[in-house]
């Protein structure tokens, strides 16, 4: 099979070696960083000029993007997907994306014989590189079928959900979740350090107790190395929040600890935070302190 991957970053880097790695299909990749491209033609992938190339020369496509609006721009502006691909083509958008920018998109799509299915991930960059992550999947069962081992290739826990955006609806409620965890977690470590226990200690209590979650342990683990680097760029994180809000806005849902989490990101942003890795809500309190939180 002929696959194109568009967005080779972060996440999309690891998910694409995986599929050059452990499967026999041909891989054709694009990313406006050439770095990132290299690391996949490293591996046997071929470089692709552009998002039309790719579109038009392979029967997969893969995106995984920043923004809405950067997959709005490859999917259905000039030079895109819309325009290029030919119909019979199955598009897998791996990106968290907003609920109706999935649909509208899959509806130009359809228009012209090529399905869409939202795609979106979870496990984060070391999820990625190991293969584990989850991918949780809407739209077209048929085309999720017949494309199941090549996603399995790249993600451990590959799930149908059910029509197209279901795949999104549980990513904006999982990381939701997540960073409200972080958010609690951030709490708790600058309680602890400013009652006098050694955060080391701390962590290895609430690893084995009852406060305990993954969010936690990848946050903690950030926050007492002091790494901040991007791994997952807090601007992301903010703008998941702020997509799970706006689903919560329209269906009446109360997520009071959704907003709070999301305005604690907006401090954090407001810090210069945003291209910082999502940990660096615990700078807000860092800096409102004068505390660090490290071993
Ligand atoms: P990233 O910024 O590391 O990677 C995005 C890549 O897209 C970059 O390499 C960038 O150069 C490329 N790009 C942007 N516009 C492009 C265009 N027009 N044409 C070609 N390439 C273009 O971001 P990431 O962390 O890999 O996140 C990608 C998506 O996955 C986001 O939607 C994010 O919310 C989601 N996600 C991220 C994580 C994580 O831990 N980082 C986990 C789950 C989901």
């Amino acid at each position: 099979m002929k696959i194109g991957f568009i967005g080779i970053g972060n996440m999309g880097g690891p998910m694409c070696r995986n599929i050059i790695k452990k499967t026999n299909h041909s891989v054709t990749v694009f990313d406006l960083n050439p770095a990132s491209v290299k690391a996949c033609t490293d591996l046997g992938a071929t470089a692709g000029k552009n998002v039309a190339e790719i579109a038009g020369g392979n029967e997969v496509i893969m995106t995984s993007l920043p923004m809405p609006k950067d997959v709005e721009a490859v999917a259905l502006g000039p030079g895109g997907i819309l325009e290029n691909a030919k119909p019979g083509t199955v598009y897998f958008d791996l990106s968290t994306n907003a609920l109706a920018n999935v649909r509208a998109i899959a509806a130009k799509l359809k228009e012209k014989g090529i399905t869409m299915l939202d795609a979106p991930v979870s496990g984060g960059t070391i999820g990625a590189e190991a293969g584990t992550i989850a991918i949780m999947v809407g739209g077209d069962k048929a085309a999720f079928d017949a494309h199941l081992p090549m996603l399995q290739s790249f993600g451990a826990n590959v799930l149908h959900m059910g029509e197209l955006g279901t795949g999104t609806i549980a990513k904006l409620v999982n990381n939701m979740m997540a960073f409200c965890n972080m958010a609690a977690a951030a709490e708790g470590m600058m309680l602890g350090a400013m009652a006098g226990i050694d955060p080391a200690k701390l962590q290895q209590v609430i690893s084995n107790s009852s406060g305990n979650s993954s969010a936690y342990r990848l946050f903690s683990d950030r926050v007492l190395k002091g790494n901040f680097k991007a791994s997952f760029a807090l601007d992301l994180a903010y703008k998941d929040t702020h997509l799970a809000l706006e689903l919560s806005d329209q269906l009446g849902v109360p997520t009071p600890m959704g907003a709070t989490t999301h305005n604690l990101m907006r401090l954090a942003r407001g810090m210069g935070l945003g291209s910082s890795d999502t940990a660096s809500m615990m700078r807000v309190y860092e800096t409102a302190l004068k505390r660090e939180v490290r071993i």
